[in-house]
């Protein structure tokens, strides 16, 4: 039997792919790799003879592997995720080989130098990228130091995905039971549906609600029984860790304190004096100073208006407010102030409506067409596929769009890259994209109805996705997201958003769903007059996240430890206006600094709002789908990816660094 996994596919051989073929098809092309790279480094250090090989190289491993890594987030599976873990540490093994391999960054040097004036700045950047990855990975440090360095990346890699297992085990273990019908006051109707028919699955009376984040946002916002809304905060709020329903059984402390150690070590070994430096060594932001900084100016601005907002949902209360509170007398104070809930526009919101009007936008922004193609083998019901074609009719790149929550898929929202772009003599691919979010699944009789602020995601994420179908960049390592500095990545997906606020777009992009009538003018403006409502006490919460991300990983040291509750503490007195229950344990589930890529890096999402908000101001300047303006975006921004320095790009298309102040106005909180 041939392993599909070998097989030289474009899109992934979804239905053939088994678990059991994984290690082994792993463990082969890295052997075949190795052998490849041994036999190159023998040749001659030249651009096409050994950089454009190594792109191809690179790219039919993340090709091999992003299917793998797809299946293992949208369609878990007991045998699926031990296969995943057994290929982890072999690839770690490898990129770290890779980025330590002396004579490969002595080829590399090599190369920038005899060729550096002949080549595009693409390729240039590519290397200047290259060597510096190379030092980051201790290259050039002693041979005793650089097999710790390796060995230090090899353990990390399984924790930070047990961190990861741990935070879905833990939530879907837990689910709650309703049977007196009095306590369901307030919930909207298809949440309740949902629940109605997962009890009714599993011949349970009453409406069972699992701990996913619909259900997790819906009571919080809406159930008017407060005991509902505690049980979920805590559920919620406690998951893995030694607090709560689920206390101790999949408790990520320990990890959380092995993950620091670790990382401390590797910045240690390669010179720096913690992680949170080596992390900005690839960022736009220089230094961890610098960081703060500009955490500390935005909570200055925010705080205020935070603590007045704040005391506006007392008031309302009438009481002192619990964690649990927080989100219901908010949505309270936001229906009576816009006459406007975020239930009540769903109907106007069918999920396929939203995607095709999505798509318009970007059509009419960067002149190209999106079509959907049916033949291309699935992995699911729920997932689509589209095409991007350019105004000649070319083919540019393609996407799956995978939306709906259901068990055994990751929560959140993402985009990820099945297929790099390469056009390069070692063979011509054209981007790839999974576009995934959880949003409620259709019922019978109905599609998905999304709230708006699903729509603003579904935005955001198609966003990257652009970032990473439109590269005109040839060389994978430098194409679309790849290369981007992390703070920079997220300009073009909260860039993006905007449009999904701008009443040119809403009227393509909402249709109700009985009627096919848009949103109406009074209701946009309401909905519009919502965006910036508790826009202090939103961004205190990014503020939160970001300074305890920073400062964890900025003050580890060895004899302490990480002192991440100490840490958390200090950070809240400083900015929060909400003070969490002593159970809450929300660093234990904090996946995107523990297991994902935004360790001593969640400070990006405010770092790339203000560029959005700066580079969104300009399309207002002269309208929202000036071609002029767009044009420049998608050449300056969307089509270099990392083939350029992120502040240069900005630069080009601004004409001038960017500017705080779009963002502080689209937030209400301007002087
Ligand atoms: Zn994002």
């Amino acid at each position: 039997m041939t392993n599909p996994l070998r097989t030289a596919f474009t899109l992934p051989p979804f239905n053939d792919i088994r678990p059991e073929h994984v290690e082994p098809a792993i463990r082969e092309l890295l052997a075949s790799q190795r052998a490849e790279l041994d036999h190159l480094l023998n040749g001659p250090a030249t651009w096409k003879e050994l950089v454009e090989p190594l792109e191809a190289m690179q790219h039919k491993l993340s090709r091999t592997w992003s299917p793998v890594g797809h299946l293992n987030g949208v369609m878990n599976n007991d045998q699926l995720r031990a296969a995943y873990n057994v290929c982890l540490p072999l690839l770690t093994a490898w990129h770290t080989d890779l980025a330590q391999n002396e004579k490969l960054y002595g080829a590399y040097q090599t190369i920038l130098d005899n060729e550096g004036s002949q080549l595009s700045a693409a390729q240039r950047k590519l290397l200047e990228n290259a060597l510096r990855d190379f030092r980051l990975a201790g290259v050039a440090l002693p041979a005793a130091s650089k097999s710790r360095f390796k060995a230090v990346m090899e353990e990390l890699a399984p924790l930070q995905a047990k961190f990861d297992e741990n935070v879905l085990d833990a939530t879907n273990a837990w689910s709650r039971i309703v049977i007196n019908e009095s306590e369901l006051g307030g919930l909207p109707t298809p949440i309740v549906a949902r629940a109605k028919a997962a009890a009714d699955e599993k011949q349970q009376a009453g409406w069972l609600f699992s701990l996913d984040a619909p259900n997790y946002q819906a009571i919080l916002m809406h159930a008017e029984h407060e005991p509902l809304r505690r049980d979920f905060y805590e559920a919620w709020s406690t998951r893995a860790s030694d607090q709560g329903p689920t206390a101790g059984k999949w408790d990520n402390t320990a990890l959380m304190e092995q993950i620091l150690g670790l990382r401390h070590e590797l910045a240690s070994l390669v010179g720096f004096a913690n992680y949170a430096e080596y992390s900005l060594a690839t960022k736009m932001a220089k230094s961890v100073e610098e960081v703060t900084d500009f955490l500390e100016q935005l909570a200055n601005l925010s705080k205020p208006a935070a603590q007045r907002e704040y005391a506006e949902l007392e008031t309302l209360a009438g009481r002192k407010l619990n964690a649990w509170d927080v989100s219901f007398y908010a949505e309270r104070l936001k229906r009576q102030r816009f006459d406007l809930s975020e239930e009540a526009l769903r109907p106007y919101f069918p999920a396929p409506r939203v995607l095709e009007g999505m798509f318009v936008v970007a059509e009419k922004l960067y002149g190209v067409r999106i079509v959907e193609r049916k033949e291309v083998e699935l992995y699911h019901g729920d997932a689509q596929f589209f095409d991007i074609l350019n105004a000649d009719g070319s083919h540019r790149g393609s996407f799956f769009v995978d939306m709906y929550a259901r068990p055994k898929k990751r929560g959140g929202a993402w985009m990820d890259e099945c297929v790099g772009r390469m056009q390069t003599h070692s063979g011509k691919h054209l981007p790839v994209a999974y576009l995934v979010c959880n949003f409620m699944p259709p019922s019978k009789d109905k599609p998905s109805l999304l709230t708006h602020s699903e729509v603003v995601t579904t935005f955001h994420e198609f966003g990257h996705g652009l970032h990473h179908m439109l590269t005109r960049v040839d060389y994978p390592s430098v194409a679309g997201i790849n290369g981007v500095p992390w703070d920079a990545v997220e300009l073009p997906s909260q860039f993006m958003e905007n449009f999904a606020w701008r009443e040119e777009v809403l009227p393509l992009i909402s249709g109700h769903i009985d009627t096919g009538e848009p949103l109406p003018p009074a209701e946009l403006r309401r909905l519009q007059g919502s965006r910036s409502f508790q826009a202090g006490m939103q961004t205190v919460r990014q503020l939160e996240f970001a300074l305890f991300d920073l400062r964890i990983h900025a003050e580890f040291n060895p004899t302490q430890g990480g002192r991440i509750p100490q840490i958390l503490s200090e950070v809240r007195d400083r900015v929060a206006v909400v003070k969490p229950p002593a159970f809450n344990r929300f660093p234990q589930s904090f996946s995107h600094i523990f297991s994902g890529g935004y360790a001593a890096g969640y400070y990006s999402y405010k770092w790339a709002e203000v560029l959005a908000a700066d580079a969104f101001s300009a399309f207002e300047e002269h309208g929202v789908f000036n071609s002029v303006t767009a044009r420049r975006f998608l050449n300056a921004i969307l089509e270099q990816g990392g083939s350029r320095d992120a502040m240069d790009a900005f630069v080009e298309f601004r004409g001038r660094k960017p500017d705080i102040a779009p963002l502080l106005k689209q937030m209400g909180l301007a002087a």
